[in-house]
Parts: C-alpha cells; sequence; structure tokens
C-alpha cells in the first residue's frame, strides 16, 4: 500500500474521532484502530505516523488498556496524547500517579519552540486539559518540552527514536494552537505530503464498489438527505443500472423538498438511479392521527418509513446488496468507536427493513465526517444547494410540530419555515448560520387582525450557531431580518397569528424541538 496513512490508536477517549478528523484537515488520511490491534496488523499497514488517544483509564492500574512497548521501537514516530502520553511514558519507565490538582479546561501552557511539535506556536498559549492523572516522572531519554502551572510535563520529546508525548488535547478546538501542533507532527515529524483528496476518495471507492458488487443488484432508500443522495449517486457511478434507488415521500418534508429531490435524482436529472417515489403522505398522516408524544412520533414515522420501503422492495425482488448512507460519526455515536466493526441498526431511514431480501451491507460512506460527505458530493457534481442542506431530521416536520400532527398544520410549518429560509437567504446570512428552521407551536392565542379577532397558532423561530452539533448558541439574527420574517409569515402564512424567537442554548435546549 503506497498511500500514506497515519494510524490513531484508540483507547476509549471522548475525543478520538476528532484526532482522526483533524489529521485529515491536514490532508493526510488516517484511520482508527482499537488498542486491542495487533501489532502485525498495525505494521502491515505501514503507516508514517502512529497517534494514540486520550482514555478513560489510569495506566498503571490492574487491566488498564495498554501497549506493546515494541510499538515504540518500529522506528515509525508516534504521538501520544492525554492517556496515550501517560502509557508511553509508563511503558517506557517513566512514573505515573494520580496528580494533586486535576486540570480540566482551558489552561495556560508555556511551550518549548524548539521542539518540532511547537514549530510556529506562541510560546505561551492556551491549551485544553482533561486529566485527573499525571507524568511525574517521564521515560528516560525524554526532554519536556511544555509545562503549566500545575504540571510539570505537558509535553516531552524523544526526537531520536521519533516519540512524542503531550498532556493536553490539541485535538479540542479549545486548544488555540492545536491544529497546528497537530499538523507539525503529521506532516512535519511524519513527514507526511499530504495528498489525500476526495477525489482520490472518489475514485478509488468507485472502483472498489464495482469490484465488490460485479453483476449484482443494489437497492437504496433516498431520503434526499446529504448522506444518501452521496452515497447513491456513488453507487450510481460505479454500477450504473444495477442500482435502484426508493424515496419514500412522507409527507413531512419541506415545502417543495420531495419535487427538488426528484428534480435531482428522478428519471429527468442527471443520474442513473433507477429513482422510484413513493408518495406516501397521506399513509402517514393516518398513522399519526391523534398522537402527541414525541417519541412515539419518531417510532411511528421510522416504522412506517421501513414498511414502505420493504413494500417498493419486494415489487423489486431480492437483491444483492442494501446500501446505506452510514457516516463516520454515526458509528461512533453508537459506542462502536474504534473498537468494532459492528454495523449501526439504524441510520437517517429509521432502522434496518426485516423483510428485504439482501445479502451484504454497502456503506461506502462509513469513514467520512459530515464536511468530507460534502466534499465528495461535490466531487460528484451534486447541486451544491443539495450537498449544502441543513441537517433535517429523519422524521422531518413530525418533530417541528409539536402535539399532533395533521396535513393542514404540516401546510402551515412548510409556509412558514420557506419564508424564513428566503429571507434569510436574502440577508446573506444563510450560509453563516449552522442550521436554522421555523416550527409550529402547539400554542394558540389570540390577536386581532383586519379589525376581528383571530384565535390562532404561534410559529416559533430557531437559528443555532454550532461547530460540532453538540452544543449550540442562538444566533444573534438582526432586528430587522427578524421583523420582516414575522410580517410575512403574519400576512402571508393563513391560521399563524403569533411568531417567537427562541433564544435558548444548548444546552438546556435541544436544536430541535421534539
Ligand atoms: N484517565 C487519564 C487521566 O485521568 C487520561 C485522561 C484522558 O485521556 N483524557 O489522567
Amino acid at each position: 500500500m503506497d498511500k500514506e496513512l497515519v494510524v490513531v490508536i484508540d483507547f476509549g477517549g471522548q475525543y478520538n474521532q476528532l484526532v482522526a478528523r483533524r489529521v485529515r484537515e491536514c490532508n493526510v488520511y488516517c484511520e482508527i484502530y482499537s488498542y486491542k490491534t495487533e501489532l502485525e496488523k498495525i505494521k502491515a499497514m505501514n503507516p508514517k505516523g502512529i497517534i494514540l488517544t486520550g482514555g478513560p483509564n489510569s495506566c498503571y492500574e490492574e487491566g488498564a488498556a495498554t501497549c506493546s512497548p515494541e510499538l515504540f521501537g518500529l522506528g515509525i514516530p508516534v504521538l501520544g496524547l492525554c492517556y496515550g502520553a501517560q502509557l508511553m511514558s509508563f511503558v517506557l519507565g517513566g512514573k505515573v500517579a494520580r496528580a494533586e490538582v486535576r486540570e480540566y479546561g482551558k489552561i495556560e501552557v508555556d511551550v518549548d519552540n524548539s521542539s518540532a511539535l511547537f514549530t510556529d506556536v506562541a510560546p505561551h498559549t492556551i491549551c485544553w486539559m482533561s486529566h485527573n492523572d499525571y507524568i511525574a516522572v517521564m521515560a528516560p531519554g525524554f526532554r519536556v518540552v511544555a509545562k503549566t502551572d500545575n504540571c510539570p510535563v505537558a509535553a516531552a520529546e524523544c526526537v531520536e527514536k521519533g516519540l512524542y508525548a503531550i498532556q493536553f488535547h490539541p485535538e479540542v478546538l479549545h486548544t488555540v494552537e492545536g491544529s497546528k501542533i497537530l499538523y507539525n507532527f503529521v506532516r512535519g515529524i511524519c513527514g507526511c505530503g499530504g495528498d489525500w483528496r476526495m477525489d482520490s476518495f472518489v475514485e478509488e471507492n468507485v472502483a472498489a464498489i464495482r469490484e465488490k458488487v460485479g453483476n449484482g443488484k443494489v437497492l437504496c432508500a433516498l431520503s434526499g438527505g446529504v448522506d444518501s443522495s452521496v452515497a447513491a449517486v456513488m453507487l450510481s457511478k460505479a454500477v450504473g443500472e444495477q442500482l435502484t434507488c426508493v424515496f419514500v415521500d412522507h409527507g413531512l418534508l419541506r415545502k417543495n423538498e420531495g419535487d427538488e429531490v426528484e428534480a435531482v435524482f428522478g428519471p429527468q436529472g442527471n443520474y442513473q438511479l433507477n429513482f422510484i417515489r413513493v408518495n406516501a403522505q397521506q399513509r402517514f398522516y393516518d398513522k399519526l392521527a391523534g398522537v402527541t408524544e414525541p417519541e412515539q412520533k419518531r417510532k411511528i414515522i421510522g416504522e412506517e418509513f421501513i414498511r414502505v420501503f420493504e413494500e417498493e422492495a419486494k415489487k423489486i425482488g431480492a437483491v444483492d446488496f442494501l446500501v446505506q448512507g452510514t457516516i463516520y460519526p454515526d458509528v461512533v455515536e453508537s459506542g462502536l468507536g474504534g473498537e468494532s466493526a459492528v454495523i449501526k441498526s439504524h441510520h437517517n431511514v429509521g432502522g434496518l427493513p426485516d423483510y428485504v431480501d439482501f445479502k451484504e451491507i454497502i456503506e461506502p460512506l462509513r469513514n467520512l465526517f459530515k464536511d468530507e460527505v460534502r466534499k465528495v458530493g461535490l466531487e460528484l457534481g451534486i447541486p451544491e444547494h443539495l450537498v449544502f442542506r441543513q441537517p433535517f431530521p429523519g422524521p422531518g416536520l413530525g418533530i417541528r410540530i409539536i402535539g399532533e400532527v395533521t396535513a393542514e398544520k404540516v401546510r402551515i410549518v412548510q409556509d412558514a419555515d420557506a419564508i424564513y429560509r428566503e429571507e434569510i437567504a436574502k440577508a446573506g446570512l444563510d450560509r453563516g448560520i449552522n442550521q436554522y428552521f421555523a416550527a409550529l407551536t402547539n400554542m394558540r392565542s389570540v390577536g386581532v387582525m383586519g379589525d376581528e379577532r383571530t384565535y390562532d397558532y404561534a410559529v416559533a423561530l430557531r437559528a443555532v450557531n454550532t461547530v460540532d452539533f453538540m452544543t449550540a448558541e442562538a444566533a444573534e439574527l438582526p432586528w430587522d431580518v427578524l421583523k420582516k420574517v414575522t410580517s410575512r409569515i403574519i400576512n402571508e402564512v393563513g391560521h399563524v397569528n403569533r411568531v417567537v424567537y427562541d433564544c435558548t442554548s444548548k444546552p438546556p435546549g435541544t436544536i430541535e424541538f421534539e
């Protein structure tokens, strides 16, 4: 294998996928493997560098996650982060112990710029710490190259052996110069050229899928969202006519969205997908009638989706492969990290169909982060407005309508949301805000319009900024934009007489309402 690879060895820490992501941002391909992976297997991959992640254990305790000392003698540069740093020093003869003062959060650190890790890094900078243990005595042969007030070994190196240890977390954005430090490691110390690009990913994977599928038949559930669209187009590039895509319109999509998806992926579009649209709107509304509890609504929508998909699949008959748009965060979120290859049992289509006859699942995006999926999408020529779509929940507007879902309420929230999106785009704010949408509250209140009393619904507007969708802040939208949206919604959308703006951050709120 001549491709440059950095291996991230997973010790079970919280930020492991971030490590992989930051490395890839340096245009270096990397993969995550469990610490249980045999050393022979890692060696056979011929990585240019190895990164050991953080982890919950204390390395000096019985049964703690560990690694073979041989790992440090392969002649491959190794960077230990937090637990990985502690483990490196422990395995090589240093001393790790419980610290008197645990460090958590943003901490000032002094770095020694003569270390290749800290090239162009400010000598006094902010890092993110999260540890109870500390390296009391670094292993022999190492030189300390960073410290904080409470941490005598915030970083150390043994240049001759290519070994580097960092107690803090450069992968977390709070570490101001973290990306630069990781860049210094993979591009500088490991000497990676940085030629990992999405075009090479697309080319290699299309070829690999073609080989795997052979003459087989492939079925894909297209939700119209970014992930399933990109997966479908990739399959279509690979196997063309052998692919059939089923798009279930559950009647809970944004305004005109079903038609937009059809325009791009249907027979009039540019792709060969054998696109089948199922208009199942009424079926979903019937099932949802009278249901108000959010979890129950989600379940009904997810299950019905699968039933509709199955019925369609039965008409097609047995297939060899089923495509899923699973992406890397789905894999990690299901608690598997780099430690397992079990396939997640559900994704954006809401579950695996029980009765579809297939032999194997194909997940072409399984190793990619969302922003990488978007790059692949652009690479495949999918229109920008689809590629840069905001995250949209699988149950769709079903969970943006608080309380019972009815066809009329869907129409109200679709119209309000379309106005909101139009005005945000007009104000040039659409790429700046990470997620925004209108929701329909279940509250009706008294108003006056045209001298007449009204008793109608309140629409809630939501707009948030977030880096990772784990935490979020309400966006400070300009008042004139909010005023314009409010007046348009009240004037143009029937049965709405009040518009409110949601100022809640996450936590304690969630981004979606249900
Ligand atoms: N468990 C170790 C400690 O508490 C390492 C923590 C980590 O990797 N974030 O110090």
